[in-house]
C-alpha cells in the first residue's frame, strides 16, 4: 500500500481546506499596507467607557484573574451575565449551571458545535454566515445547509429571511439551528413574528438552536431585539450567546458568553475547557461590572451607533451605491451594481487604491458566491468625522 508522505501531503486538513486566511485579517492588513480608512473588520475606533477600563486596571492591580479563574467563569460575572438576562428579557438563567463564560463569542461558537454535533449532522445557517460558523461547523465534522436572505428595497426592508425556503431545509440528519440576530454582515433583525415562526420549527421538528445575539444592544428604529431563548418551548433547547465585545466597545478584551439549560451549558463546556479552559481573568472583573452599567449607558449606546448609521448610509447614497436597510450590528450591506460594478471582491480588493478605504465583500459570507458578488459591507462603528470622510472619499471614486 502507498502512502503519501507527511511532507507531500497538505499540511491542512481537508475539513479546513476550503479557508484561507479571514477576510477580516486580509482586509485589515490591507488597510494598514494602504493607509486607508478600515471600515472593513469590525471594531470601534474608540474604547469603551472608562470605569469599564478602570474596572479592568484595577482588577489587574489587585491580582484578580491574573491566575487561572475557575472554568466556568467567574461568579461574579456569571452572576451579572445571568442578572442582565432577567432584567432585560425576564429570562431566568441560574448562574452555577446555566451560564458558561468563553474566549468572545467565537470561542463559544467553536465549542457549542464541536459539542453538539456529531459528524455528518447537518447545520442550518443563515448565509450570508459570518465565517466562523463555517469553519466551526467544519472541525466538528458538520454539513453547513445555507438559507439565503434575500434583499428586499421595496418598503426598505432589507435582506428578509424566506420561511418556507428554511422549513424546507430542515431533513431527518438536521441536528442545529444556527442563527445570528441582529444579523452579521446584512443588518436585518429578525422580528417576533420570524423569531415565533423560526421556534415553533426548531419545537416541532426537535431541533437544537444556537443564537448568536451578540449585537443584542445594536438595534435601531423602531427594531426590537427579541432572544429565541424567550419563545415557547425554546428555554431547553436554546444556546444564546452574548459577547462584550460589541456591547461595551472593548473587542479585544474578548470575553463571552453562553447561556442555557444545564445540561446544554454542561456539553458546551466539556469541548470549550479544552480549547482554552479558561481567559481573559481581569477582563471578566470588568465585564461583570460593566453589566451592570445603568440603563442610559446602553440607550446613549445604541443613539450613538444609529447617527453614525446614518452618516454612511448617507454619504454611501450619495456616492451611488444602493444602500439596504441596517436594522441592527455595526453593519451597512450595499450593492454595488449601481456604480456599474458586479465583483465584490474585485471592487474591495481595488478600492485602497481608488478611494483609501477598505471594506468586506459580502461573497464570502455565502457559499454561493455568485448570490453574493454584487454586495459589499462597511462598517459604521467609527469616528463621525471618519465616516465623514469615507464617504468623502467615496463620492470621488
Ligand atoms: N458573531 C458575530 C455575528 C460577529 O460579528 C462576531 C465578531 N464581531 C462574533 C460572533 C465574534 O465575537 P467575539 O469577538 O466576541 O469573539
Ligand atoms: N466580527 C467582526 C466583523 O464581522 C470581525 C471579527 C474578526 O475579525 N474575526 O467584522
Amino acid at each position: 500500500m502507498t502512502r503519501m508522505t507527511s511532507t507531500a501531503r497538505p499540511y491542512l486538513n481537508r475539513r479546513l481546506a476550503e479557508f484561507g486566511t479571514t477576510i477580516f485579517a486580509e482586509m485589515s492588513a490591507l488597510a494598514v499596507r494602504t493607509g486607508s480608512i478600515n471600515l472593513g473588520q469590525g471594531f470601534p475606533d474608540t474604547d469603551g467607557p472608562e470605569e469599564v477600563r478602570e474596572a479592568a486596571v484595577r482588577a489587574l492591580r489587585d491580582g484578580r484573574g491574573n491566575q487561572y479563574p475557575p472554568g466556568p467563569g467567574i461568579p461574579e460575572l456569571r452572576s451579572a451575565i445571568a442578572e442582565h438576562q432577567l432584567r432585560r428579557y425576564g429570562l431566568t438563567y441560574d448562574p452555577d449551571t446555566e451560564v458558561l463564560v468563553t474566549a468572545g463569542a467565537t470561542e463559544a461558537i467553536a465549542a457549542c458545535l464541536l459539542a453538539l454535533l456529531e459528524p455528518g449532522d447537518e447545520v442550518i445557517a443563515l448565509e450570508p454566515y459570518y465565517d466562523s460558523y463555517a469553519a466551526s461547523i467544519a472541525m466538528a465534522g458538520g454539513r453547513r445547509v445555507p438559507v439565503t436572505l434575500r434583499p428586499h428595497t421595496d418598503g426598505g426592508a432589507g435582506f428578509r429571511l424566506d420561511l418556507d425556503e428554511l422549513r424546507a431545509a430542515v431533513t431527518d440528519r438536521t441536528r442545529l439551528l444556527l442563527i445570528n440576530t441582529p444579523h452579521n454582515p446584512t443588518g436585518t433583525v429578525l422580528t417576533r413574528a420570524e423569531l415565533a415562526a423560526i421556534a415553533e420549527l426548531a419545537v416541532d421538528r426537535d431541533l437544537l438552536v444556537v443564537t448568536d445575539e451578540v449585537y443584542e444592544h445594536l438595534v435601531f428604529d423602531d427594531a426590537e431585539h427579541v432572544p429565541l431563548a424567550t419563545f415557547p418551548g425554546m428555554r431547553e433547547r436554546t444556546v444564546t450567546i452574548g459577547s462584550a465585545g460589541k456591547t461595551f466597545s472593548f473587542t479585544g478584551w474578548k470575553v463571552g458568553w453562553v447561556t442555557a439549560s444545564p445540561g446544554l451549558v454542561t456539553a458546551v463546556r466539556s469541548a470549550k475547557q479544552f480549547l482554552t479552559y479558561v481567559s481573559s481573568g481581569p477582563f471578566q472583573y470588568a465585564v461583570a461590572e460593566a453589566l451592570a452599567l445603568p440603563d442610559s449607558y446602553f440607550d446613549g449606546f445604541r443613539r450613538d451607533m444609529r447617527t453614525r448609521r446614518d452618516i454612511l448610509a448617507e454619504g454611501l447614497a450619495q456616492a451611488g451605491f444602493e444602500v439596504f436597510r441596517t436594522a441592527g450590528t455595526y453593519f451597512i450591506t450595499t450593492d454595488i451594481r449601481p456604480l456599474s460594478e458586479k465583483d465584490g471582491f474585485a471592487f474591495c480588493r481595488a478600492l485602497p487604491e481608488r478611494a483609501g478605504v477598505v471594506a468586506i465583500p459580502n461573497a464570502v459570507f455565502y457559499d454561493d458566491r455568485e448570490a453574493g458578488a454584487p454586495f459589499v459591507r462597511f462598517a459604521f462603528c467609527k469616528k463621525e468625522e471618519v465616516l465623514r470622510e469615507a464617504a468623502e472619499r467615496l463620492r470621488r471614486i
